[in-house]
C-alpha cells in the first residue's frame, strides 16, 4: 500500500496535520510514532489506581483563538477548569503569576488596588533595554526581589541554565498582574478535554484515510511506501545531527498514589527552593475525577532523557538557524509543531501552527 503522506509523530501535531489531510483532501496518511502510545507528550492514561493522570506532566489546554477551540470541539467535549498554581517559598503559598495578593502577603503590605500596585512595581522593576534575556524581562516585570524569589532560583533548578542565558520567552511566558486574578491563564478558551486527551487525539486519528503505526521509526519506514512527508520530531534528528544535536531540558516524574481524598490544596504547587523536585501536581484537580484514592506526581529536572523544552540559547539558535535553511529547500517535506520550530509551545499553540500551516500549504 502507498500512502499519501506519512506523518511522524502521533502527538497534537501529527494528529492535526493527519485529520486535515484525511478530512478535507481525502488523502491517505500513515502516522507513525516510535512511542507506544498516541498523543505525544500531552498523553493521559488511567492509572493503576483508576486516577487518569498525565504521563508527561501537567498539560493545560488554554487559547485565545476561537478557530481552535472550534476546531478541536468537534473531537471532544469540555470541562471548564481555570489552572490555577501556588509557589511554596520558606512554607508559605503565594499565587503565580505575582499578582496583588502575592505582593501584599509576601511584604505585608496593604495595597488596596491595581493602581496600587502598578505605582508600587514601577518603583521597584528594572529597565533595561535591549532585553535579551529572561533575566532582563523579568527584572523589567517584576524587579530583584520578587525575581529572585519566585523566578531566578527556579528557572536555574529546572533549566540548570541561570536565566541570564536563556532567551526573554521562557520566562516571559509568565505575566504578572496589578489586580487579584490568580488563574495562570487568562486566554478566552480555558477547558480540559472531558475524556483526556488520550480519547481527544484518537478521535482525531480515527479516520478512514488514516493508519497509526506505534513503536515505528520513521526512519525505517521505506520511502516506496509514501509519497511524501510531514516531521514533527526534532529538526536535528531528521537531518541526522550535520549540525550539531540541538539541547532540550528533560524532566524525571514520580508518581504516588495517596490512600486520601486530596494531597494538596491545588493542582500545582511550585518549589523554587532546596527542595530536590520543583513542582507536584495533583491531577484530581485539573481533571475534576472523583475517588478516595488519588495520585501526584513530583517533577525533578534532568539533564539526561527524552528531549522536552527546547533549549533557546544564542548558541543553540546559531544551530537552529542552519536546519533552518536546510529545511527551505526541502520542498516535499512540510515540519509542524513545537518541535521543528525549536519552540516551547503549548497544546493550544500547536494546534494554532498546524492548521495554519494546513491553510497555508493546501
Ligand atoms: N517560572 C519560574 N517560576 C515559576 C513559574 C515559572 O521561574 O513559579 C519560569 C521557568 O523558567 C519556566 C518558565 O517560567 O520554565 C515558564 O513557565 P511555565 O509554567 O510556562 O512552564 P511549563 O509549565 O510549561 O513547564
Amino acid at each position: 500500500m502507498k500512502y499519501d503522506y506519512i506523518i511522524a509523530g502521533a502527538g497534537f501535531a501529527g494528529a492535526v496535520m493527519a485529520e486535515r489531510i484525511a478530512s478535507v483532501l481525502n488523502k491517505k496518511v500513515l502516522v507513525v510514532d516510535k512511542r507506544n502510545h498516541i498523543g505525544g507528550n500531552a498523553h493521559d492514561y488511567t492509572d493503576e489506581n483508576g486516577i487518569l493522570v498525565h504521563k508527561y506532566g501537567p498539560h493545560i489546554f488554554h487559547t485565545n483563538d476561537k478557530s481552535v477551540f472550534d476546531y478541536l470541539s468537534n473531537f471532544t467535549t469540555w470541562r471548564k477548569y481555570e489552572h490555577k498554581v501556588i509557589s511554596r517559598i520558606e512554607g508559605k503559598d503565594y499565587p503565580i503569576p505575582v499578582n496583588r495578593i502575592t505582593i501584599n502577603k509576601l511584604y505585608g503590605l496593604e495595597l488596596k488596588s491595581g493602581e496600587e500596585t502598578k505605582k508600587y512595581l514601577e518603583n521597584v522593576k528594572s529597565n533595561i533595554h535591549p532585553v535579551v534575556s529572561s533575566e532582563d524581562i523579568m527584572l523589567n516585570r517584576v524587579g530583584s526581589d520578587l525575581y529572585v524569589k519566585f523566578f531566578e532560583k527556579f528557572t536555574e533548578k529546572i533549566w540548570f541554565e541561570h536565566p541570564r542565558n536563556l532567551t526573554p520567552n521562557v520566562c516571559g511566558r509568565i505575566n504578572v498582574r496589578y489586580n487579584d486574578d490568580c488563574r495562570y491563564f487568562t486566554d478566552d478558551y480555558q477547558y480540559m478535554p472531558e475524556k483526556g486527551y488520550n480519547n481527544l487525539v484518537q478521535n482525531l486519528l480515527d479516520n478512514k484515510n488514516i493508519d497509526v503505526r506505534l513503536e515505528t521509526e520513521f526512519e525505517k519506514v521505506k520511502p516506496e511506501h509514501y509519497a511524501s512527508i510531514i516531521y514533527t520530531g526534532p529538526i536535528d534528528s531528521y537531518f541526522k545531527n550535520i549540525f550539531g544535536r540541538l539541547p532540550y531540558r528533560s524532566i524525571k516524574l514520580v508518581f504516588e498514589n495517596h490512600r486520601k481524598e486530596i494531597f494538596q490544596d491545588n493542582s500545582v504547587i511550585n518549589f523554587p527552593g532546596n527542595e530536590p523536585y520543583y513542582r507536584i501536581t495533583e491531577f484530581k484537580h485539573i481533571t475534576g475525577q472523583k475517588s478516595d484514592s488519588t495520585t501526584i506526581c513530583r517533577e525533578f529536572a534532568s539533564k539526561e532523557g527524552e528531549r522536552f523544552y527546547p533549549r533557546r540559547t544564542a548558541e543553540s539558535l546559531e544551530i537552529y538557524k542552519k536546519y533552518m535553511s536546510a529545511a527551505h529547500n526541502l520542498k516535499d517535506v512540510i515540519f509542524a509543531g513545537m518541535h521543528p520550530s525549536f519552540q516551547y509551545y503549548d497544546i493550544g499553540q500547536v494546534v494554532a501552527q498546524c492548521l495554519n500551516e494546513f491553510s497555508k500549504r493546501f
